[in-house]
């Protein structure tokens, strides 16, 4: 078997009294799309400034295509970051910006225009070239960001909320195009988000961070489906956390998903309720109901034209003992 791309091994950093990254361990694979999510201040940019070597380890490992090394340099090192605020030169054509790397590598200029074309071009940015970076649109600019990293053909492209400062449909739209990137180029892609639909709808995996700690890694559908955590399960997705002995008659601390629960649905479990509130969102219509056991349970259901009327009445919650996830 080949070496992972990175492999992260009790890696730690203090800042001060802060443990910012906590004996972390992680294996990422070559040719993966993989994503640090969490909450701010959970240590996610710091483990990736750590894999740049921006940031020297207070402890542990880093290691790129099985070679250490941790105490290298920046430069040293076969990858490439792009940050939230693109840093592009101002006063530099786009075509400059993203040649930039080669001419510092002294690469020959013919070849320099070249892949600083073909890297546009990837990005779908030809016939751009010659603009400068204020003449463009957000996700242009970002785009460009993207070619210049990419044109030195890095063995791992480490991406910091790149999409963070684009409006929604924007950030959508980029999305879909990261991933198809990501496919062509065949590069290893460590991406850095708090936004948990865009870590589940591009990646291959997902670490889930808290408190400089990883807490699960796991495919999007294992993350959702089976989180290993209350905070998994309250972080990824929407879910229902209650005490079993409440609601079910047994210990333990237990996770429901809003959309597998029913409103007087057959399924071997049930429990009444009166409906808190009704909440319409177009295709979806959440409800929010006071369990008369205790706790509030939210269902996520198709809009119909009835559902409003539930509103204060008593209703009976039904699911399905398989859809319950035990934490
Ligand atoms: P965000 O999504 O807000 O960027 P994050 O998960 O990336 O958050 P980090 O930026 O890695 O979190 O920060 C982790 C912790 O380390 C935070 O408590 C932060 O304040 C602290 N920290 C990060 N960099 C430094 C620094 N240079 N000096 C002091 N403390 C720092």
């Amino acid at each position: 078997m080949s070496d992972p791309a990175i492999r992260l091994t009790g890696l730690r950093k203090s800042f001060g009294s802060v443990n910012a990254v906590n004996a972390v361990d992680l294996e990422i694979a070559d040719g993966e799309f993989f994503s640090m999510l969490g909450p701010s201040g959970s240590g996610k940019t710091t483990v990736l400034r750590l894999v740049a070597g921006f940031e020297t380890p207070t402890g542990g490992t880093v290691e790129l295509g099985g070679v250490d090394v941790t105490r290298r340099p920046p430069y040293e090192r076969d990858v490439n970051t792009v940050f939230q605020d693109y840093a592009l030169f101002p006063h530099m054509s786009v075509l400059d910006n993203v040649a930039y790397g080669l001419r510092v590598r002294r690469v020959p200029r013919r070849e320099r225009r070249e892949r600083a074309e073909e890297a546009l071009r990837s990005v779908r940015l030809d016939g751009y070239g010659d603009r400068r970076p204020a003449q463009l649109s957000g996700g242009q600019r970002q785009r460009v960001a993207l070619a210049r990293a990419l044109v030195n053909r890095p063995k791992v492209l480490l991406l910091d909320e790149p999409l963070g400062a684009l409006d929604l449909k924007l950030r959508e739209e980029m999305q879909v195009e990261l991933k198809a990137l990501q496919r062509q180029v065949g590069i290893t892609f460590v991406f850095v988000t708090h936004d948990q639909e865009e870590a589940l709808t591009m990646s291959d995996r997902v670490a889930v961070f808290s408190d400089g700690r990883i807490e699960q890694v796991a495919t999007p559908a294992e993350l959702y489906e089976r989180p290993a955590s209350p905070f998994v399960a309250s972080f990824v997705g929407t879910s229902n956390l209650f005490p079993g002995d409440k609601v079910l008659g047994r210990p333990g601390l237990f996770s429901l998903r809003p959309e597998k629960v029913r409103v007087d649905g057959d399924g071997d479990c049930a429990a009444p309720g009166v409906v808190a509130e009704v909440v319409y969102a177009g295709a979806v219509t959440r409800l929010v109901v006071d369990l008369d056991a205790g706790p509030r349970m939210v269902v996520l259901l198709t809009s119909s034209a009835d559902l409003p009327a539930l509103r204060g009445r008593p209703v009976r919650l039904t699911w399905n003992s398989s859809d319950l996830i035990a934490l």
